[in-house]
């Protein structure tokens, strides 16, 4: 708590309430003073937070990006209310969402074009599940975003993790017509749905939750497997392809290492593995070595988004393109963030939305 009054906050100023994460499994809504802002800073309101399987990570292991405590939280969109002096493209009274973080355009990675590897994202935003957020320059500089006003509070504040599945897709390899399997039928897994079918694919989906397969069905799935139901997941994909090959193209969207394994055992020869769930550190997998050199698959993990990507998802929201609302199964006040909290790690509804 000291470190986050004297690093961010202005004691003198006025109280907000926010969820504190002090550890795995140690979140507690408190008052805390309003984050005080810098000359290329904004304040912002928030009018609508969401919850993410990062947040579920983290409350259960906690994050090697964060050292506690901080504001627990990262999806997020609401109003402006007070600009730095050097803030140029905002004014109170906007109505904004932004990406948790920003590349800082000067490192090794940043200078190659990889933005999301840039050495300094750090600079991670972390504070969606409170009152009031405080966004630092790099991100008001290129991830923040003025919203139209057809799009809902709870719509924009999908921005972070639309932008993770919008680099994601442009790392898969989709063809049109192709089968893509989905592993994992959660928020990521729902809108790799959605863009992969907007790619022309015919999608199969995998998860042990009928609701969610569910769900899955409704926003055009071609066919669901319930994990818990099936003996092999592999085997059962390679019936639904065609001549048993396999897919043109898997997608991990659950972070577990068997189910890495078993996505790259599901994917076609020459075909592409998308491991986009990431696993707990320290974990390992094996693979078998003649997939790799026989049948030259491709593997590839896809992690985090540049501002281009943070752009496209931004205007998939703003033209409506995919079905979020769907994604957005329940809401709570903030005063009910234990509440919250019990349901993400039970897996219950796909989004929560979090309204301070
Ligand atoms: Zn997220
Ligand atoms: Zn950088």
């Amino acid at each position: 708590m000291k470190n986050i009054k004297a690093k961010n906050m202005n004691p003198s100023n006025k109280i907000m309430r926010a969820a504190i994460f002090y550890g795995p499994q140690q979140v507690r809504l408190e008052e805390v003073s309003i984050p005080n802002i810098d000359s290329d800073e904004v304040l912002v309101k928030i009018r609508a937070a969401l919850t993410c399987g990062t947040d579920r990570k983290m409350y259960l292991r906690g994050h090697h990006l964060f050292n506690p405590p901080f504001v627990f939280g990262h999806e997020f969109s609401g109003d402006i209310i007070k600009v730095g002096k050097k803030v140029r493209d905002f004014e109170p009274g906007m109505r904004v969402t932004a990406a948790n973080s920003a590349p800082c355009n000067h490192c090794f990675y940043c200078k190659k074009g990889d933005f999301n590897l840039c050495e300094n994202l750090y600079i991670h935003l972390s504070g969606a599940f409170a009152e009031y957020i405080k966004v630092p320059a790099a991100i008001v500089a290129q991830n923040l975003f003025s919203i139209p006003e057809n799009v809902s509070y709870k719509e924009a504040a999908l921005l972070e993790p639309l932008s993770c599945v919008v680099h994601g897709i442009e790392e898969s390899n989709i063809n049109l017509g192709d089968t893509v399997v989905i592993n994992g039928a959660g928020p990521i897994g729902l809108m790799y749905l959605q863009l992969a079918r907007l790619r022309g694919a015919k999608v199969i989906i995998a998860d042990q939750l009928e609701e969610r397969l569910k769900l899955a069905s409704k926003l055009g799935a071609y066919k669901t497997i319930n994990v818990s139901k099936v003996k092999n997941p592999v085997e059962e994909v390679k019936k639904i392809t065609e001549g048993g090959r396999g897919a043109d193209v898997v997608i991990e969207a659950v972070g577990l290492p068997e189910v890495w394994e078993q996505s790259i055992s599901m994917v076609r020869k020459g075909g592409t593995v998308n491991l986009f769930g990431g696993c707990e550190r320290g974990t390992k997998i094996s693979i078998d070595t003649s997939l790799i050199h026989y049948s030259q698959i491709n593997i590839k993990g896809v992690f985090h988004y540049n501002p281009q990507q943070v752009k496209r998802a931004f205007n998939i929201i703003c033209n409506k393109i995919i079905d979020i609302d769907a994604l957005i199964t329940y809401e709570f006040p903030l005063s009910e963030i234990s509440t919250v909290i019990e349901m993400m790690l039970a897996h219950k509804g796909i989004k929560i939305a979090v309204i301070p």
